[in-house]
C-alpha cells in the first residue's frame, strides 16, 4: 500500500488537478472505491462525489488514474453547471480532448438508474383471448385488440 491510496491523497490529488486544468475547484468528496470492477471511475450525480477504482492505480499507475480523474471532473464541473456533462454531449466531449482526461469510465452508479416499472394492468380481449401487459392503466374504449380488433377489457395484477 503506498500512501496514494488513501482518501485524503485522493482527495488533494483531485483539488489540485482541478485547479490547474480547469480553474475551478473541486468541493466535493474524492474516495478510492474498491468495489469498482471494470471501470476506470464515476461522478455521483445525487451526491456530487468522485470515485476513483484503486485497480487502475495498482495496474496502471497515476498517469491513468489522472486521467480517469480528468475524465470524472468533466462530468463534475459540467454537471455543476448544469451543462451537456454526458458521454454522448459535445460540450463533454470538448472539454475531455483539452484536459486530456480518460476517454472511458462509468458516471451512473446502478441504483441511481431508473428502476423498471413492474406491469400493473393486464388487457384481455373478449373475443380472441389475448393479453396484453401493460404498466399504465389504459382507458379501454379507445383501443382494441392489436390480433383480431375485438374490445378488451382492463384487470389489474395483484
Ligand atoms: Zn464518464
Ligand atoms: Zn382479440
Amino acid at each position: 500500500m503506498t500512501t496514494a491510496l488513501t482518501n485524503e491523497y485522493l482527495q488533494q490529488w483531485i483539488e489540485i488537478v482541478s485547479l490547474r486544468d480547469f480553474h475551478i475547484p473541486f468541493r466535493h468528496l474524492a474516495r478510492w472505491n474498491h468495489r469498482l470492477s471494470s471501470t476506470g471511475g464515476r461522478y455521483l450525480l445525487k451526491s456530487h462525489d468522485i470515485e476513483i477504482n484503486p485497480k487502475q492505480f495498482v495496474q496502471n499507475g497515476a498517469e491513468e488514474v489522472e486521467r480517469i480523474i480528468k475524465h470524472e471532473l468533466c462530468h463534475y464541473h459540467l454537471h455543476l453547471a448544469k451543462r451537456g456533462y454526458k458521454h454522448q454531449d459535445a460540450e463533454f466531449k470538448q472539454l475531455l480532448a483539452k484536459v486530456g482526461g480518460s476517454r472511458y469510465c462509468k458516471s451512473l452508479p446502478e441504483s441511481q438508474k431508473k428502476k423498471a416499472e413492474p406491469y400493473r394492468y393486464r388487457l384481455v380481449c373478449h373475443s380472441c383471448g389475448q393479453q396484453y401487459l401493460r404498466k399504465r392503466k389504459v382507458d379501454v374504449k379507445k383501443y382494441v385488440c392489436g390480433k383480431c380488433r375485438g374490445k378488451l377489457a382492463l384487470e389489474s395484477i395483484r
